[in-house]
């Protein structure tokens, strides 16, 4: 049993628990030598930036974003790893939450966003952020993807993951479900964010972009951009072509699927913006944009789990996994 003194600052207590599972080499966490020291860095760093925000955002939590949920004081920290892991956790501990992120996914993140502007000068000049320089357009992808992957982790706290001890439904994948409605509910928070709370004015002050429309056009660009730059980097990642039932995750492409009717769904209920970028091909070049970035080989694999997902095969799966996830978010059978 892991106790903590209740004095010790959330940073210490992170410190401690993921030296005593390291030392236990207890699952993933074994794989975690510990926290990145953000505040030993200057204060215009990355890293800290990163941290900082997100902390900041985790001690402001609403009632709105934790729909009435009560939840326990929740800590942000950059982990490090003795591999190139990207991946993110949350570890719940003596009534207090961690959110992880580990530093070779965010490197991964600044590596893409630089290559995505600098490969693609004339997208960004004419269309996203004519007045922009390429580090600061980069900045706002990266931060994006950070927003992706961090409220996916909330999510999964906010939704109450963990504590639905109901056994699933026969054939059903419980897990899968949930990272869907992770990806959704994550989704839903970045975007409010993005177009109607703080992240609007960050956006505009990166971006140096003051008219309303054409700022909104851009929010929705760098996001679809930055959802798929995540997406395929997992993907990529990914050695396995067939399609595996028992994975804790759905196939990628399905998480893209489901990610766009998310963002969709938000711009139509919520944001009240036109959704013709649905259809008019924007979503087709922005991934081929995006997939550009990635080696050959992994894009042919790619073309297999996509038309397995579009075959008769997969109709089973899907009809299933689209069940367990409206029941998740409806909360009904
Ligand atoms: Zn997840």
């Amino acid at each position: 049993m892991i106790s903590f003194d209740f004095m010790d600052a959330p940073d210490i207590a992170l410190e401690r628990l993921l030296h005593e599972k390291y030392n236990r080499k207890e699952g993933v966490y074994k794989f975690i030598t510990g926290r990145v020291a953000v505040e030993n860095l200057a204060p215009n760093d990355v890293y800290r930036w990163l941290v900082d925000w997100m902390n900041q955002q985790l001690s402001d939590i609403g009632v709105n974003s934790t729909g009435g949920r009560r939840l326990p004081p929740i800590h942000f920290d950059l982990v490090q790893v003795v591999t190139d892991i990207k991946n993110a956790h949350v570890l719940e501990a003596d009534g207090l939450a961690f959110i992880v992120v580990t530093q070779p996914m965010v490197d991964e993140m600044l590596r893409l966003s630089h290559a995505l502007v600098e490969r693609n000068r004339a997208l960004m000049g004419l269309q996203i952020a004519p007045a922009a320089k390429s580090h600061e357009i980069a900045q706002l992808i990266l931060f994006m993807q950070f927003s992706l992957v961090t409220a996916h982790e909330y999510s999964h706290l906010v939704r109450g993951h963990w504590d639905d001890k109901q056994p699933p439904e026969a054939g059903e994948s419980l897990s899968q479900a949930q990272e869907l409605d992770a990806d959704g509910y994550g989704i839903y928070h970045d975007l409010s964010y993005f177009f109607h709370g703080r992240g609007r004015l960050i956006t505009a002050q990166w971006l140096r972009v003051s008219n309303v429309k054409a700022l909104e056009n851009s929010i929705l660009d760098c996001y679809l951009l930055s959802l798929m730059l995540q997406f395929c980097a997992r993907w990529a990642g990914k050695t396995q072509v067939v399609w595996d039932a028992d994975a804790e995750h759905p196939p990628q492409p399905m998480r893209i699927e489901y990610s766009l009717l998310f963002v969709e769904m938000w711009c139509r209920e919520v944001g009240k913006i036109s959704t013709s970028w649905m259809t008019d091909g924007t979503l087709n070049r922005h991934f081929d944009t995006v997939a550009s970035l990635f080696r050959s080989a992994a894009r042919e694999s790619w073309k297999l789990q996509m038309s397995w997902l579009r075959g008769a095969e997969s109709e089973q799966y899907r009809s299933q996994i689209r069940r367990s996830v409206d029941r998740l978010r409806t909360g009904k059978a």
